[in-house]
């Protein structure tokens, strides 16, 4: 099938379309920029940068495809996970789409989108199921196991508090690091040395691990980089900002990776699949490539416009819940900013 994506979760207006497995178009828009001076994304200039940039990111998406928007055979949109407002505005658009052009329309699960990148890949065959699959954006730390993409996701573990992106963009603020703090961290842990500052490891001891085996925190993280950077300044002492960003980003990476193959382990899954944003992080994909090797579990990292958010991973899950047969979702359907990830199709 013929399947136009619209994806408006948090601050990208993403809008993809492919035909059955193949990709062919994925146009995204970020008002990335605008929250910069903000040092996070703002709902509510994100939902209206949605709004401004949904028809010419549509137009953009159509003509790159070389389609003409009757040619599709349905509509899948982000109702959930995310930032409400934003999301209601995607919502909003494919209704409008899908009654004009009279087409079905599949309101699907920004998360288990993201599993569906994997599909679109151009490097390789997708992973097949079951797999381990760790999501790690600005706005979710999820740890799922997916045994089928259409009909059954768990959610093993999450954060308990900030994602990991979130602490990548406070403690570069902290480091006088500019928005999104990600990428600078990343450019600045390279110089430093991961091991001349030992950050804490969240949910790790082994009293964690009993409870939160596959739960993530980074908030007591973000606190001991910001008590030890603030200690140095008391003393008059210079900060160290490479090796701090260097054992912070160590610390991130160490924690992310142990807990994604531990799952692998506890549940005889060879297979480990990496998306959202901060599989950017260089170290993160150092620790997963070297570590999975080490484990025996295939890794696969789809490339950066498909692990970011994008509309062509929600067009995938929608083109693959029709390849299963499933049934349209019906109009009267709703944003919903914590959708659960069980909740792959809402109808
Ligand atoms: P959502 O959580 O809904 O998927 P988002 O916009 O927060 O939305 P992404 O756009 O996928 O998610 O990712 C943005 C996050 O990724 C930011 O927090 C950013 O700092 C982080 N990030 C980007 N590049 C890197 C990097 N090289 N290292 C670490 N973090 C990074
Ligand atoms: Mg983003
Ligand atoms: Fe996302």
């Amino acid at each position: 099938p013929l399947v136009l994506g619209i994806e408006t979760s948090c601050d990208e207006t993403g809008i993809g379309i492919v035909r059955g497995s193949t990709l062919l178009s994925n146009t995204i828009a970020s008002s990335m920029d605008e929250h910069a001076r903000y040092g996070g994304v703002v709902p509510e200039v994100a939902a209206r940068a949605h709004l401004e940039e949904m028809v010419p990111a549509l137009n953009q998406a159509v003509a790159e495809a070389g389609i003409s928007l009757n040619d599709i055979d349905a509509i899948a949109v982000t109702t959930g996970p995310g930032l409400s407002g934003a999301l209601m505005v995607g919502v909003g658009a494919a209704k409008a789409l899908a009654v004009a052009l009279d087409k079905p329309i599949y309101a699907v699960n920004h998360l288990v989108g993201h599993v569906g990148a994997d599909i679109l890949d151009p490097s390789g065959t997708p992973f097949e199921y079951p797999t381990i699959a760790l999501l790690v954006s600005g706005g979710h730390t999820s740890l799922l196991l997916v045994r089928d993409l259409v009909s059954d996701v768990e959610l093993l573990g999450e954060t308990i508090d900030d994602a990991a992106g979130e602490a990548f963009d406070k403690v570069a603020r902290i480091l006088g690091l500019p928005y999104p703090g990600g990428p600078q961290i990343d450019r600045v842990a390279a110089a430093g040395d991961p091991n001349a500052i030992r950050f804490p490891r969240g949910l790790s001891r082994p009293k964690d691990m009993e409870k939160h085996r596959y739960d993530f925190s980074f908030s007591g993280l973000k606190t001991a980089v910001a008590r030890w950077v603030e200690q140095k300044q008391d003393a008059g002492l210079d900060v160290p900002v490479a090796d701090v960003a260097a054992g912070f980003r160590e610390a991130v990476a160490d924690v992310l990776i142990t807990k994604a193959l531990a799952a692998c382990a506890d549940h005889g899954v060879p297979r480990l699949l990496l998306g959202g944003g901060v599989v950017a992080n260089a170290r993160v994909r150092e620790l997963a490539a070297e570590r999975a090797e080490k484990a025996g579990v295939a890794l696969r990292i789809p490339p950066l416009s498909l692990c970011t958010d994008n509309g062509a991973m929600i067009a995938e899950l929608g083109a693959q819940l029709i390849m299963a047969g499933h049934a349209p979702s019906t109009l009267d359907f709703s944003a919903d900013s914590t959708l659960p990830v069980t909740d792959i199709q809402v109808r």
